[in-house]
């Protein structure tokens, strides 16, 4: 069978839109998400308020995150207008899984992948873990049950002793999914299992008969009869004691349960409430209700009831043209075809199976295509950040040796000098310059001056941190830049004078236990240091390197290998 025209069970919490989504209804008279979203619609204020509402909405279930969108989108931007990426992020992954399930793949992919890039730069497990699953959902839509399941344990990798337990019991649905596609059905069960406990003990009927019926139809298709249908029998009985009305997605599994252990009129029993209620359903679950009809009308040509298959049918077929269902159709036509045999026409099944098969490979070429620029629509913004990450890098370091350039230091240089000041903390610069370097150029050569100038760096960068090992010298954010010629620039912030002189001893001790003989014979190489550093030196960038370069100039004057700062 094809992938996107079956019926499968979908991934938890986010399926596409023409795949079936076994979700819970949201007319289900318990008012649980209908509460949430008016508790959530109103102004937001503290970022506990915020960041419980994104708790809310990661445990929504997944047919009520539907009315949710809105405010996700709403909670993204007062999330950015209080400087808070993560929760922005969060905020962001909601509106991926709703844009998945309207059957928006591509765009749900791009935020998926870039919410889990961000999360894995800046090591936030949770968005680490929520994005791992909504790329396990988007691997599921497009076909690729390996790289679902793979994002799917990922997922659960991720997920702390701190994520709401209901979070959990999505992701190890999700991974139970994920396992059933690859035929894992042992494995599976385990997972669904510890999610239905969870959904148990939290008291949640939503994520239990999401589970429920994920398992049922699982079983369904692992060729396990009796399984599936006591799991479906015990989802139907979990949603009459509770009073929640099964959508028509459960009734469907329900009913086709039922109708292959031959319990015609039970299964033809169980479809007609969808039936009953197709002025509702064949607005708010198309497909669902489709489906529906598709099974019933199999129900009643298995108990020799055709005229009435035949009618079915064609209520079936005209649904699927208005709503533009074409997997469920091309079942259909499948259907039709059985139907004719049944009645003895094998012309006319001939024909009509044909058109089946005529339309299920088109529809499989069609998925493989929408598959294909899916893929390139979400990798190709990701190639197109590398190279301009990449072109924007270049312009900022200095071909010789690699460090920074003074550009990126008139950059750079301010916001680290407003942080300081913001936190009060001390801030140290180091002018470099090598002594006499002229000579090494005069007496070796050009390039074995400009290799001298490539192994000093590599010195400086070493020297940015702290190898006495000393606890509490904070230097996040140091680094060095090639000013020009031979002079150079560090940037230590979090160190006073007093430490930024004991670092720059160290810097001196490297560079003169340096092997440099091979390159520059009996030359010597030693460097002249001058630092600033503030509060003392003025707040400025300008003060500040005017004040190193101060310092620089009576290290050379009193006799070079030295660092200078104030005291
Ligand atoms: P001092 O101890 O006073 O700093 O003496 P110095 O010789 O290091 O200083 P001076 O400024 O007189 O000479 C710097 C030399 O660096 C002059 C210039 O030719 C050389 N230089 C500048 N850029 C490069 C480069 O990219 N590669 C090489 N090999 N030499 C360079
Ligand atoms: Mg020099
Ligand atoms: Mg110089």
């Amino acid at each position: 069978m094809l992938e996107f025209s079956v019926r499968t069970p979908s991934p938890v919490g986010e399926s596409a839109a023409g795949t079936s989504s076994p979700l819970p209804s949201a007319a289900d008279g318990t008012g649980h998400a209908g509460d949430i979203l008016a508790a959530l619609d109103r102004p937001m204020r503290t970022v506990a308020e915020l960041r419980a509402h994104l708790d809310a909405l990661d445990t929504l279930a997944p047919r009520a995150l539907e009315d949710a969108f809105d405010l996700a989108v709403r909670l993204e931007h007062e999330a950015r207008a209080a400087a808070l990426p993560d929760l922005e992020r969060r905020a962001r992954l909601v509106q991926a899984s709703v844009l998945g399930r309207r059957g928006e793949t591509a765009e749900s992919g791009r935020i998926a992948r870039e919410v889990n890039r961000w999360a894995t730069e800046h090591d936030h497990r949770y968005l680490r873990a929520r994005s791992h699953r909504q790329l396990a959902t988007f691997y599921r839509q497009l076909g690729d049950p390996s790289a679902a399941l793979e994002h799917a344990l990922r997922g659960i990798e991720y997920l702390d002793d701190t994520a709401p337990v209901l979070v959990r019991g999505y992701h190890l649905a999700t991974l139970a999914g994920a396992l059933a596609q690859t035929a894992s059905f042992d494995q599976a069960r385990q997972r669904y299992a510890e999610a239905e406990r969870i959904a148990e003990a939290a008291g949640d009927v939503r994520l239990r008969l999401v589970v429920l019926n994920n398992l049922a139809y699982m079983e369904h298709e692992a060729g396990e009869p009796h399984r599936a249908l006591a799991t479906a029998e015990r989802m139907a009985e979990v949603a009459q004691a509770t009073g929640i009305a099964l959508d028509s997605f459960s009734l469907d599994t329900l009913a086709r349960t039922r109708m292959r252990l031959g319990r015609y009129a039970e299964a033809e029993q169980t479809l007609r409430a969808v039936v009953e209620a197709a002025d509702v359903l064949a607005t708010t679950e198309v497909d669902g209700y489709a489906e529906c009809l598709l099974t019933l009308a199999e129900i009643q040509r298995l108990r020799g009831a055709t005229e009435q298959a035949r009618a079915t049918l064609d209520e079936c077929l005209r649904i699927c043209d208005r709503a533009d269902l074409r997997g469920t159709r091309m079942r259909a036509w499948g259907e039709r075809a059985e139907l004719y045999a049944a009645l003895g026409c094998f012309e006319d099944a001939y024909a009509q199976y044909k058109v089946f098969h005529a339309e299920a490979t088109a529809v499989y070429n069609a998925e493989r295509d929408a598959r294909a620029r899916i893929l390139q629509a979400v990798f190709e913004t990701d190639e197109a950040r590398r190279s301009s990450r990449h072109y924007r890098d270049l312009a900022l370091r200095d071909p010789l040796t690699g460090l920074f350039n003074r550009r990126y230091v008139d950059s750079q240089l301010p916001v680290l000098l407003g942080k300081a000041a913001n936190n009060g903390a001390p801030l140290s610069i180091a002018l470099v310059d090598i002594d006499h370097f002229k000579r090494i150029n005069d007496t070796y050569s050009h390039d074995a001056g400009d290799q001298v100038l490539r192994t000093f760096s590599e010195l400086l960068v070493a020297g940015l941190d702290d190898r006495s090992g000393s606890a509490g010298a904070a230097t996040t954010g140091a680094f060095a830049a090639r000013l020009g010629g031979e002079e150079f620039l560090l940037v230590l912030p979090g160190l006073d004078a007093a430490a930024a002189e004991a670092r720059l001893d160290e810097l001196h001790e490297s560079i003169r236990s340096y092997p440099w003989q091979p390159m520059t014979g009996s030359l010597p190489v030693t460097a002249s240091i001058g630092v600033a550093t503030v509060p003392t030196a003025g707040a400025s960038q300008s003060a500040l390197l005017r004040r190193a370069d101060h310092n620089l100039y009576i290290a050379k004057r009193s006799g070079r290998d030295r660092t200078v700062a104030d005291r």
